[in-house]
């Protein structure tokens, strides 16, 4: 499997970054995280020795649900049946070096770990899946709060966009963005991720 990930799709993220929506003509940013980023069911995140500044990013998760490419994007909604969240954790101080130097970010998004996602549940629970409400909360503190109507890029959108380039397969996951209030995890935190009042995923720093 492979998880695909969009960044700057929500316009509050990109102000709270101090950076730029349309550098590349409109498109979708887009990166991957290899398999080994995933840690599923509940697992510990083990805080990495190279980054100082490990930040997290709640994001909403699609699961692919059958083969496609070039899918377009009145039929996208068939290749997903389930939602999930998930953490795109990202090593801010190394992303800041490879961004000074226009590298790509892999190493500050795709590193072990990186990925922690949720169970997954049926599309149908929801009624818009354009409209749900999600959050994060570190020490039952909230972080992060999103509602996905506030997706620059609309699910299906991203599907048949991402399509055009890697063929999407069973199992693949997709993450979908971030809202405001990104910011440091350290040793001993605890996450926990919402869809609505449901708590999807928690787990701890280590
Ligand atoms: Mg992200």
């Amino acid at each position: 499997m492979k998880i695909l990930a969009v960044g700057k799709n929500y316009a509050n993220h990109i102000a709270e970054m101090k950076t730029e929506f349309d550098k590349f003509s409109g498109e979708p940013v887009v990166f991957l995280k290899p398999d080994t980023a995933l840690l599923k069911d509940n697992a510990p995140f083990y805080y990495p020795e190279f980054s100082q500044d490990v930040h997290h990013e709640v994001e909403i998760l699609i699961k692919i649900c059958k083969e496609g490419k070039n899918i377009q994007e009145k039929f996208a909604h068939k290749y997903y049946e389930e939602i999930g969240i998930g953490i795109d954790f990202t090593a801010r101080d190394i992303q800041a070096k490879l961004k000074a130097n226009s590298y790509s970010w892999e190493i500050a998004k795709g590193f072990n770990g990186s990925a922690p996602v949720s169970y997954f549940v049926p599309k149908t629970d929801f009624l818009d899946l354009q409209n749900i409400n999600f959050s994060l909360k570190i020490n039952d503190e909230i972080r992060q709060e999103g509602n996905t109507s506030l997706m620059i890029f609309k699910i299906d959108y991203i599907i048949a966009y991402l399509s055009r380039y890697f063929t999407l397969k069973q199992g693949d996951i997709i993450f979908t963005g971030t809202p405001a209030g990104v910011g440091a995890v350290k040793v001993g935190d605890k996450l926990s991720a919402f869809i609505e009042d449901k708590e999807m995923l928690t787990f701890l720093v280590k």
